[in-house]
């Protein structure tokens, strides 16, 4: 193909979810020709984005300000309605406990300041709001909706995908399915010109003004997990998108991006270890297995490796499922007794089960060396608690003298039957990524913008560190997908 016979679009959007295709309509609306490359067939489209409950957490001054998002939204049903404001400190002050204060100030105030001007933008590109299935069916009933995450995307998080890409499709937006990109071009100036993409049939270059990297981490990538979050986690089960694998951040670093952000770090959960190796949006939300603070879990030569107490799961889920993922074969088993297993989660249903009367027939059923099982839990016995799991308190019930402790919770597991369920570790999504500016610039190691580079959504370091804040993560990708596309398209 020559230079002339090269296709050519203003603006390159790499990724089909919902930074990328807000992106995609913000550089539309400044009237550059637009083409969004997703690798995924359509059926898969948009990366993690399916997979959530299409939560966004912005910046409001309660429920009467957010009529104008909910044209449906009747006095009646508004007037029974009590949500706080939920205003820039709270965002802030959130924001900065779960990341304890890592979050970099600069990204931290754009998101925060950009939050609800951004909601009333993608409403304005055909995006509807969901608040109506949080009402109470009883009539006159109020309903007390928690002000954080307002309002969730129509049908969630596929919803949001279809909404998006039929607004891009008004606007003449071209998407490309099963086409990745697989490097980015550069000129003598070292700005880059465009991407080589690649689909079923074809490698071919495509030119461009700017290229928008919105291709998610690089979750579902084993080599880069292991490499760069730490051993064992190569083993892990993907959550979502079997299509993040990083492709952006390596194609950036390779012309001179700069890394930044909690590249160890990642949202992660113990998880049954027969959830499929990617996600499926069917089941992902069914496959997380987190009542381990109620039992002990062992790893397969029957013996104790984590505080299983050390605090409320919401609070340790992370760190167990990497806890796990360092074991032999990266599994683990959870035991409960019959104390235990009415305050199991719901989802624990779904799950294979071993069943027993006694410890060490346990032990036998699930190829575990009953002698070390038998010891590791008479241990434990001997330092734990008697009386009745209240999982709703740290208790302080722990053992007192045993190596990993239990500091909470520790109750004697002496009441048949036993069950034990097999866990492993599943990644949701990754926190390191690419260094980008306020205009959502891609930055070189010298802190200088590569030219024609910009970036949104999840490939995006420098937001997220030790824990991530629900519903921030799409509200992040849209912020900064809405500056990328307007910054690309105005080069
Ligand atoms: C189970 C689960 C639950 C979650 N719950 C929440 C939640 O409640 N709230 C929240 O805010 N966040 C949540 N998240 C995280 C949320 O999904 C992400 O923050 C968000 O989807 C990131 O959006 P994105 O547009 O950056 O990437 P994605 O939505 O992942 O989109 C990336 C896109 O890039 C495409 N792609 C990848 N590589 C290439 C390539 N080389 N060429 C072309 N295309 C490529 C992918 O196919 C995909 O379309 C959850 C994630 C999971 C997995």
């Amino acid at each position: 193909m020559t230079e002339s016979q090269k296709p050519y679009f203003d603006v390159i959007v790499v990724g089909a979810g919902n930074a990328a295709l807000c992106a995609a309509l913000a550089a539309r609306e400044q009237g550059a020709s637009v083409v969004v490359l997703e690798k995924a067939p359509p059926s898969e489209q948009g990366g993690n984005c399916p997979f959530t409950g299409g939560g966004f957490r912005f910046v409001h001054q309660g429920i009467d300000d957010l009529r104008s998002l909910l044209p449906d939204l009747t006095y009646d049903e508004a007037g029974r309605i009590e949500m706080a404001p939920y205003t820039a400190d709270d965002f802030r002050s959130h924001l900065t406990t779960v990341t304890h204060g890592d979050t970099r100030a600069d990204l931290m105030d754009t998101l925060i300041a950009q939050s609800r001007p951004t909601i009333d933008w993608m409403t304005a590109q055909g995006v509807r709001w969901d608040i109506y299935s949080r009402i109470s069916a009883v009539a006159g009933a109020p309903s007390v909706i928690p002000n954080a995450v307002g309002l969730t995307a129509w049908e969630s998080g596929p919803g949001l995908i279809e909404m998006l890409t039929t607004a891009c499709r008004r606007v003449g937006v071209t998407v490309l399915y099963e086409t990745e990109m697989v490097t980015l071009t550069q000129g003598v100036s070292g700005s880059v010109t465009g991407v080589v993409a690649k689909d079923k049939s074809e490698t071919y270059e495509i030119g461009s003004k700017g290229v928008i990297l919105a291709c998610g981490g690089f979750e579902a990538n084993a080599e880069m997990r292991g490499e760069h979050i730490g051993p064992g986690w190569e083993l892990a089960k993907v959550r979502g998108s079997r299509h993040n694998t990083g492709d952006g951040h390596r194609a950036a670093m390779t012309i001179g991006a700069q890394p930044i952000g909690q590249w160890d770090g990642c949202h992660g959960t113990p998880i049954d270890v027969d959830a499929p190796a990617t996600g499926d949006v069917q089941v992902t939300d069914q496959m997380p297995r987190r009542s381990y603070t109620l039992g002990i879990m062992v790893n397969l030569n029957g013996q104790r490796f984590v505080d299983e107490g050390e605090g409320f799961a919401e609070q340790t889920f992370v760190s167990m499922g990497q806890a796990i993922l360092t074991q032999e074969k990266g599994v683990a088993i959870q035991i409960f007794d019959s104390r235990a297993i009415p305050h199991l989660e719901g989802r624990y249903g779904g799950s294979q089960k071993v069943e027993a009367d006694s410890i060490g027939q346990l032990a036998e059923r699930l190829g575990v060396d009953s002698a070390t099982l038998e010891a590791t839990v008479n241990a434990f016995n001997e330092q734990a608690h008697d009386g009745e799991y209240r999982p709703r308190e740290l208790d302080g019930r722990s053992t007192t003298d045993l190596e990993p402790p239990k500091s909470n919770w520790a109750i004697r597991l002496d009441k048949p039957p036993f069950v034990a369920f097999t866990v492993t570790g599943g990644i949701t999504y990754t926190y390191g990524g690419l260094k980008i500016d306020t205009n959502s610039r891609v930055l070189d190691n010298d802190d200088k913008p590569i030219g024609g580079l910009y970036a949104a959504g999840e490939i995006v370091g420098g937001i997220f560190y030790h824990n991530s804040l629900r519903a921030a993560g799409l509200m992040h990708g849209s912020v900064f997908g809405k500056i990328a596309g307007e910054q690309a398209a105005g080069i």
